[in-house]
């Protein structure tokens, strides 16, 4: 069984499942967009405090999310994403950061890693692909955004490169799970966005850049841009699980900045390690 949802204790609230985590160690999680408080756009589970959402409303969905996996809400963690390859490494003093107020979300950081227990990190996406990481051997955890422009400054591998300077992480050791966002079926970018990723990384710039019909245009695949990057950096084939499931195709359970048009929630990514 690949990736997969299970009912929560909440009506409609499901919670996105890798099988790579052992869920004795660390409790992980993906939302949908249902079965929270929030209307229209933000229909309903909108985990974002940042995109004109009620935030009542957003504060309400993120205490049901957190309460149905099982973690403490109280001690959730979060930042201003900002696109960078930026990673922040949160303690116990950072607990409830941007909890309940945007403003005191950990600033200019698209990546949180710990190796304290029960601090929830959880990262915000609409199409961009969550990143979730998880060193079983020195007990750490970390969350990473790789929209576009994250993915080509390498933000995932940035991200266990810290856990490596931090904790002892070995790429060896991480087990990764890169979950919902747009896929290479939805994903058309133009040609300054593929030829960075063709500087980047021409290594495989074929598996992860198609021609479009239309010219000047490509599909990028950016699942495997994160999973590709990864193993180059050493961790192991059989330790990342990718989900394969794209957003803007699955819109009616996930967010999507694409196919809703701009104005839409954001789904939430949280690991906590145990
Ligand atoms: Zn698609």
């Amino acid at each position: 069984m690949s990736f997969h949802l299970i009912a929560g204790d909440t009506p409609n609230i499901w919670l996105g499942k890798f099988n790579i985590f052992p869920e004795d160690m660390f409790i992980h999680g993906i939302s949908t967009r249902h079965g929270g408080f929030s209307h229209s756009s933000y229909s309903s589970l909108n985990l974002g405090l940042h995109v004109e959402d009620d935030a009542e409303h957003v504060v309400n969905n993120r205490i049901e999310f957190c309460r149905n996996l099982g973690v403490d809400y109280k001690a959730l963690v979060t930042c201003q994403q900002v696109h960078s390859a930026n990673v922040a490494k949160v303690t116990r003093a950072d607990k409830g950061k941007g909890l309940e107020n945007y403003e005191e979300a950990i600033a200019n950081t698209d990546a949180l890693i710990t190796n304290e227990a029960n601090i929830p990190l959880m990262l915000f996406f609409a199409d961009c692909t969550p990143i979730i990481m998880a060193d079983p051997v020195h007990k750490a955890v970390g969350v990473a955004h790789g929209g576009w422009k994250g993915t080509v400054k390498s933000i995932a591998v940035k991200t266990i490169e810290m856990m490596g300077q931090e904790y002892g992480t070995r790429p060896e050791d991480v087990l990764a799970g890169i979950g919902p966002a747009i896929g290479p079926c939805c994903y058309q970018v133009g040609e300054e966005v593929a030829q960075q990723f063709r500087d980047s990384f021409p290594e495989f710039a074929d598996e992860i850049i198609e021609p479009a019909s239309e010219k000047g245009k490509s599909y990028l695949n950016l699942w495997q841009a994160n999973a590709r990057q990864l193993l180059a950096a050493g961790v192991l084939k059989e330790h990342i699980e990718v989900a394969g499931v794209c957003t803007a195709c699955h819109n009616q359970q996930f967010f999507s900045y694409r196919a809703d048009g701009g104005r839409t929630g954001r789904i939430g990514a949280l690991i906590c390690l145990k």
